[in-house]
């Protein structure tokens, strides 16, 4: 068991120190208006309320998680991002919003150049709340959108409408945040491919910096998992939802964004810098209820339910901010790297893989993909296939496609040792 916290490194090795200090943090703000019929996310549900004054439960939350923050050991770097998501991080105020961004300056310093990025929901917030976020730092808005039309946000459990969608495009692009972003999702029950693309195309006009587009995952324990079987009415069958996906890159791609991870596109120089810490495999603090941090080697999940996050705080309170928690074995590092860094469109550098896992490892890597490389799913760019050098990754889009399948093989392959 290590201590989870940043004081314990050898100094003879100053690249390993360098790469387990966070310069990520993560914000988990686990209160939503209602809870949408697919989502498994740690939230509590607080109401019917637009904007303004919320209740004493969100502060409460607020105030527990800047103790979280506050009794977390600093690791001597600035923050160069911090991503509020949840939730409906927008059922924050703009006073409870600057009050943790205060406290995460206090602790751990936040680069003058650093990504603040805010996920928010159509109908909650207004115009002075919108200014509010930007003047506190936020430079990165992302809205989660998910559809274009009325009755498959019903469908959903959303608690918005499209003209609420429209309303909100309108406050954002009055407040001129350098970076926004739009959430979609397909596979939707009910929902048409001719429907899917009305969303995209709507999605182009509005012209975003970003769009992230999600294919729907049934979870058991949501309302979704209860009433539907995947791949069987009213869901799309596979072969349509496939349909989805390759539709999203025709039209997302012709219309200058660049497909940059498998589910998010940019236009070029707006990447969000927070989420390719995660496909990076690099480390992050993570606060607040549910939120997983990975901090020297070690990955770590508070509870989901707000009493016993209370209670644990109180914990790491008791214990000056000195968290237990195993190191991560090497093997599920190298099936960790592999399965986020193939997500990036660019993939995985195999001289870097060499220089940490072994010459050994990357060939059978490379011997495991033989079928998909014959398939047209993986490649090998910028280096060649006999010395395995340069960047192996997933062809768009049929590999990022098929992932799930790529990565079942190396992960069965790798997890009999
Ligand atoms: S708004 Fe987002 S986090 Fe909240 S219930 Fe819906 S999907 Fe989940």
């Amino acid at each position: 068991m290590l201590p989870h916290q940043l004081l314990n490194y050898s100094p003879q090795d100053p690249q390993a120190i360098e790469a387990t200090i966070p310069s990520s943090a993560y914000i988990h703000i686990p209160f939503c208006r209602r809870r949408c019929y697919y989502c498994d996310f740690p939230v509590f549900v607080v109401g019917d309320r637009k904007t303004g004054s919320n209740s004493g439960t969100i502060q409460q939350y607020v105030e527990v998680l800047c103790q979280e923050i506050e009794i977390t050991p600093a690791g001597g770097h600035p923050l160069a991002t911090i991503f509020f998501g949840g939730g409906t991080p927008s059922l924050l105020s703009v006073q409870q919003l600057v009050q943790v961004i205060e406290v995460l300056r206090r602790r751990f310093g936040i680069a003058s150049d650093a990504e603040i990025s805010i996920e928010i929901d159509p109908g909650t917030f207004d115009l002075q709340q919108l200014q509010g976020y930007r003047d506190a730092g936020v430079n990165r808005i992302s809205m989660g959108v998910q559809a274009f039309q009325d009755d498959l946000l019903q469908v959903c459990g959303r608690s918005h409408t499209v003209s609420d969608i429209w309303e909100s495009v309108a406050l954002i692009r009055q407040v001129e945040v350098p970076n926004f972003s739009l959430d979609l999702i397909s596979g939707l029950p009910h929902q048409t491919l001719q429907q899917w693309e009305e969303s995209l195309e709507t999605a182009v006009k509005i012209a975003p910096t970003h769009l992230s587009i999600y294919d729907l995952i049934v979870e058991s324990v949501t309302a979704f998992g209860r009433q539907y079987q995947p791949g069987t009415k009213p869901l799309p069958t596979d072969e349509t939802a496939a349909a989805m996906y390759r539709t999203a890159q025709q039209i997302l791609t012709a219309a200058g964004y660049e497909h940059y991870e498998v589910s998010n596109y940019a236009k070029p120089g707006y990447q969000c810098r927070h989420n390719r810490v995660y496909w990076e495999n690099r480390p992050y603090y993570a606060f607040g209820m549910g939120a997983a941090s990975y901090i020297q080697g070690c990955r770590f999940t508070r509870p989901r339910k707000t009493r016993e996050y209370y209670e644990w705080v109180q914990h790491l309170i008791d214990a000056e901010g000195i968290l237990e928690c195993s190191a991560i074995p090497d093997e599920e590092v190298l099936l960790e790297t592999l399965m986020l860094g193939l997500r990036l469109s660019e993939g995985i550098c195999l001289s870097g893989l060499k220089k940490k896992f072994g010459e050994a490892v990357v060939e059978r890597i490379w011997k495991c993909l033989q079928p998909y490389y014959q398939q047209g799913w993986v490649e090998i760019v910028g280096g060649d296939t006999k010395y395995l050098e340069g960047y192996l990754k997933l062809t768009d889009p049929e590999g990022f496609l098929f992932s799930n399948t790529v990565l079942a093989t190396l992960f069965s392959q790798f997890q009999e040792d």
